[in-house]
């Protein structure tokens, strides 16, 4: 019998059945436009289909050259166009899924110089002003609408997603902060919401009623002059009188400044909103942002919050999420720990996307562990997030594969970082290696820093070395003053920390380290009530946009924190591009000190002594935490090499500058899906 009874039950839509309650949601992979994308977006699908998803939304499609996000986005508007899309559809239904087909316009966000918009005002995300659309410009938007949803049913898609959320062109119809027009699709809110209501009416006459048609509906827009929840609920009303089959909700325009879907986010933050709408709607809803595990997706279905679940990163994750679920194998899933440095960070840099946690996610047609045509004897030293990247794959496809660790646990990194408060997901990432070692047989000694002749004499073919790193120790005079503590003595060795610190170095472990500093008892990452207050979003939706007027209400740090670093520039530059700005964002609530542009002198009873501006200053403080960064740890390699033993490096021990899990998971799984 299923755990999840709500998960597997079948939705019955009136013309068409979903097999169960998860949807595969629209994402962006910058396959769209590559060479041979279409190929390799089908086979991506097609494993997600075959994973036993019910509904795949695709990444968004354009209707027209307006609503492009980017210069040569992918766009529906021709039978040409629809040809190319068949290859995806035939491989989705091949596998027994479903898939409609994104419409989504870009209007202001468009990163292009012919974006459109209801009125000329630049958003804070594209450099580009648009041009404001005429209404015979509005006309001609709605009718390539409604032939990008026909000319999909023609590619053979089973419905469409119409984009009506995160701050897209029809939010910017929607709402008075981005309409200023005075004309019938501007001003009193009756105008405003005329565009996605004529989008869907026309949408259904054309395709018909045996047609899914989904739409996207902004619930929480979370940026101020955003709707009201009474403007949300009639909006809603009158989007399924215009015909829609299923609404989806958006929470958060793009240019919010509070986090929607980022690790630190709660599990399930936002599934009350959505039970709002219930309240009022009689189509099914689906919900979203944050589910990653069946546990939380079956409770939110159980409670009444939606009728469908929509989850896009943990496919990227997880192909078999669903079939796992299914066979009661929660433990078995590689959970999306929504970091968005392989997804959503790639894609904001124009480049493919990926997972951190799954190399192979959109890479399906380059990257494949096969069954091995000769079994070797494999020796994995390291059992961090390469090591055991490594040696489960390596095991996976056949090889016999012994780890060793120095420490007493497997996870090496992502131990420390999964005790950051926002940072829990971690611990899902090292459950599922755990469970995969033991799935796959591989020999795990513990406790063991190996040496060339344990090596020697375990006969082993090939040895790969995921020894890490080691901590950077800057020249500074003082630096062995008893005052100074790395960071692994504050993380893993849980060194007391005084009430006034000095971070030295602001890079991911920096932030990371401040962030650990910075909180005092429950992480609010666990307890959605507490988070939400904690970003100033208003349970009781009185207030416009769920956020206008509403006071934040932060618990303080229990200590004074001062982050140093010697180059100019912002904090949190260099951290992901779209999770970079809640760090800073995080620690600036916690009064948290920003000092950059400094040379350190020296460390003594005083404090911190540095030269900033040409002035000589000292912090009194009573501890300074070194966070300067890391070197390659590979002690073993010469000696191994020496007595010609096969040996490859990987991770931290290859290459240290800028280490992170993303490159270490990566390369270790490439190596053993070759070896
Ligand atoms: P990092 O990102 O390279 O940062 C090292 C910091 O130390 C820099 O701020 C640098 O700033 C400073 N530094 C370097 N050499 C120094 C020296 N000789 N003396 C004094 N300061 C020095 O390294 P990390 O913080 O150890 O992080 C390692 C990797 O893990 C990174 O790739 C990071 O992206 C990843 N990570 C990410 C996150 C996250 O995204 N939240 C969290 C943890 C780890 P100045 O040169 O300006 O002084
Ligand atoms: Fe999830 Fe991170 Fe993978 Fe993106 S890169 S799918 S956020 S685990």
């Amino acid at each position: 019998m299923s755990n999840y009874p709500h998960i597997f039950k079948p939705l019955d839509l009136g013309f068409t059945t979903l097999k169960n309650r998860i949807v595969m949601g629209s994402m962006h992979t910058g396959l769209e436009e590559e060479k041979n994308g279409f190929e390799r977006i089908a086979a991506y699908y097609a494993e997600r289909a075959k994973g036993g998803v019910s509904l795949i939304v695709s990444g968004g499609i354009s209707p027209n050259v307006q609503g492009w996000t980017g210069p040569f986005a992918a766009r529906m508007s021709t039978k040409k166009h629809a040809r190319k899309h068949k290859v995806i559809t035939d491989a989705v239904h091949k596998e027994g899924g479903k898939i409609c087909m994104q419409i989504l316009h870009a209007g202001r966000y468009g990163y292009h110089p012919f974006a459109v918009a209801p009125s000329a005002i630049k958003s804070p995300i594209s450099p580009f002003k648009p041009f404001k659309l005429k209404q015979s410009g509005i006309k001609r938007t709605i009718h390539d609408f409604v032939n990008s949803a026909k000319l999909s049913k023609l590619a053979g898609y089973d419905g469409v997603e119409i984009m009506g959320s995160e701050g897209y062109l029809i939010n910017q119809f929607i709402v008075e902060r981005t309409n200023k027009r005075t004309d019938t699709y501007g001003g009193s809110y009756e105008n405003r919401m005329r565009l996605p209501i004529e989008l869907v009416k026309q949408t259904r006459e054309a395709v018909g009623k045996e047609f899914i048609i989904i739409y996207r509906l902004s619930m929480l827009d979370l940026v101020e002059k955003g709707s009201t929840w009474q403007e949300v609920v009639a909006l809603g009303k009158e989007i399924e009188n215009a015909g829609a089959t299923i609404i989806n909700t958006g929470i958060g325009w793009h240019e919010a400044r509070i986090p929607t879907i980022a690790t630190s986010v709660p599990r399930a933050a936002f599934t009350w909103v959505t039970k709002k709408m219930k309240e009022e709607l009689s189509i099914p809803l689906v919900t979203s942002n944050r589910i990653n595990m069946p546990e939380t997706a079956e409770k939110i279905l159980a409670e009444g919050h939606a009728d469908l679940i929509s989850m896009a990163r943990p496919f990227l994750a997880d192909p078999e999420w669903v079939n796992k679920a299914a066979d009661n194998k929660s433990e078995e899933i590689n959970t999306c720990i929504a970091c968005n440095q392989a997804c959503l960070d790639h894609v904001f840099k124009r480049k493919i996307a990926s997972c951190l946690v799954n190399p192979r996610a959109c890479h399906e047609t380059e990257l494949n562990y096969l069954p091995v045509k000769k079994k070797k004897n494999i020796a994995v030293i390291g059992a961090g997030p390469a090591g055991l990247a490594a040696s489960t794959i390596a095991a996976q496809r056949g090889h016999q594969v012994t780890l060793f660790e120095a420490d007493k646990e497997i996870g090496g990194q992502f131990n420390m970082a999964k005790q950051i408060p926002g940072k829990e997901e971690f611990y899902e990432t090292i459950r599922y290696f755990k469970k995969q070692l033991s799935l796959y047989k591989v020999t795990v000694t513990l406790n063991k820093r190996i040496e060339v002749q344990d090596l020697k004499h375990g006969n082993f073919d090939e040895v790969i070395l995921a020894t890490g790193i080691k901590p950077r120790t800057p020249k500074i005079e003082g630096i062995d003053h008893p005052m100074v503590l790395s960071y692994i003595d504050v993380l893993k060795h849980k060194k007391p920390v005084g009430k006034r610190v000095a971070v030295i170095g602001a890079g991911g472990i920096g932030f990371d380290v401040s962030e650990y500093l910075a909180h005092k008892g429950e992480s609010t990452s666990l307890n959605i009530d507490a988070w939400l207050k904690e970003w100033g979003i208003d349970k009781t939706m009185q207030a416009r946009s769920g956020i206008q007027g509403v006071i934040a209400e932060v618990s303080p740090s229990p200590r004074e924190i001062f982050m140093f670093k010697r180059s100019k520039g912002k904090f949190g530059g260099n951290l992901g591009k779209t999770t970079g700005w809640i760090h800073r964002s995080t620690l600036k609530k916690k009064k948290v000190q920003f000092i950059n542009n400094v040379q350190y002198t020296k460390i003594d009873d005083e404090g911190v002594h540095y030269v900033q501006d040409g002035s000589e200053k000292v912090l009194a403080v009573d501890n300074v935490i070194i966070c300067a960064g890391q070197l390659p740890f590979s002690p073993l390699l010469a000696a191994l090499k020496e007595n010609g033993m096969s040996v490859h490096l990987v991770g931290g021990a290859d290459v240290a500058a800028e280490l992170d899990a993303k490159r270490a998971i990566d390369q270790a799984s490439r190596l053993a899906a070759t070896i």
